[in-house]
């Protein structure tokens, strides 16, 4: 059976993951940093759900963590890099500064770890599959989007050099770039907790859904090996 690790799985799009994973079939670590959400998770999940108390942009936890995994949720041949937020976006003049090194830590260094971690098994076993949630964020600029938007961008070129250093192994590495999406805690902490003022991000909106997402992911993890999506981005209808 196979063995994913999902990181962000105590809401939105990881939550939705995890549980269309283990209908699919797999055995999945959920890694996020609130424990109480995880453990209720786990409880709905079941047995082939590990809950993994854990803040990835802490490098030596990451380290230790993934090196004492129960041998029944080892060896990881999925890697879904999903933890991630937008804080803030005002005009970069206006904006603070710890709003962008959290996104920087989380976003890209949190990434980094949790891949330099797990890739050199999967290249040692000729086996794996990478998949990363940047955004569209990373391939236009918009207002606000400073930080966040070029956080994104590392991941998109991440993915792809990615690919290069792989080639001709049977690892794969999407890069999946979602346009707005509602139904997740995405805008909630982008607004430190301002549920009005989330909530106005999505009025008359139909966005897309962690479903959709995880309805994506399950497609792409259940294609040929031989066969790879390099990057594939998901807008609403209502969103160009
Ligand atoms: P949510 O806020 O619902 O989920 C984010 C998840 O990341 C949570 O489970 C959170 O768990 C986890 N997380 C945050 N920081 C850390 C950390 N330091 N260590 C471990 N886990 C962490 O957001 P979404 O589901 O909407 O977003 C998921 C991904 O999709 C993000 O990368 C986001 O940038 C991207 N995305 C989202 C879009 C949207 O419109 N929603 C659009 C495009 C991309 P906890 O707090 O328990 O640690």
């Amino acid at each position: 059976m196979n063995i994913a690790l999902v990181t962000g799985a105590s809401s939105g799009f990881g939550q939705a993951i995890c549980c269309k994973l283990i209908a699919d079939g797999y055995k999945v670590i959920g890694v996020a940093r609130r424990t109480d959400k995880l453990q209720k998770i786990s409880d709905e999940l079941g047995s082939n759900f590990l809950p993994l108390s854990l803040d990835v942009t802490k490098k030596d936890a990451v380290e230790s963590i993934l090196l004492q995994l129960p041998k029944e949720f080892q060896p990881i041949d999925i890697l879904i890099n999903n933890a991630g937020l937008a804080l803030g976006l005002e005009p970069a003049y206006q904006a603070d500064y710890n709003d962008w090194e959290t996104m920087i830590e989380t976003n890209i260094i949190g990434l980094v770890h949790l891949t330099h971690q797990i890739l050199p098994g999967m290249v040692e076993r000729n086996f794996g599959y990478i998949i990363n949630l940047g955004s569209v964020a990373g391939s236009y600029a918009y207002k606000g989007g400073n930080v966040y938007g070029a956080s994104k961008a590392f991941v998109k070129q991440f993915s792809a050099n990615l690919r290069t250093d792989l080639l001709g192994k049977k690892i794969r590495v999407t890069n999946i770039e979602p346009g707005l999406c509602g139904g997740t805690e995405f805008s909630n902490v982008r607004f430190h907790g301002n549920n009005e003022q989330a909530a106005e991000v999505y009025k008359g909106v139909d966005y897309i859904t962690p479903e959709d997402i995880a309805n994506t992911v399950s497609w792409l993890v259940n294609t040929p090996t031989h066969f790879n999506v390099n990057s594939i981005e998901i807008m609403p209808v209502a969103q160009a």
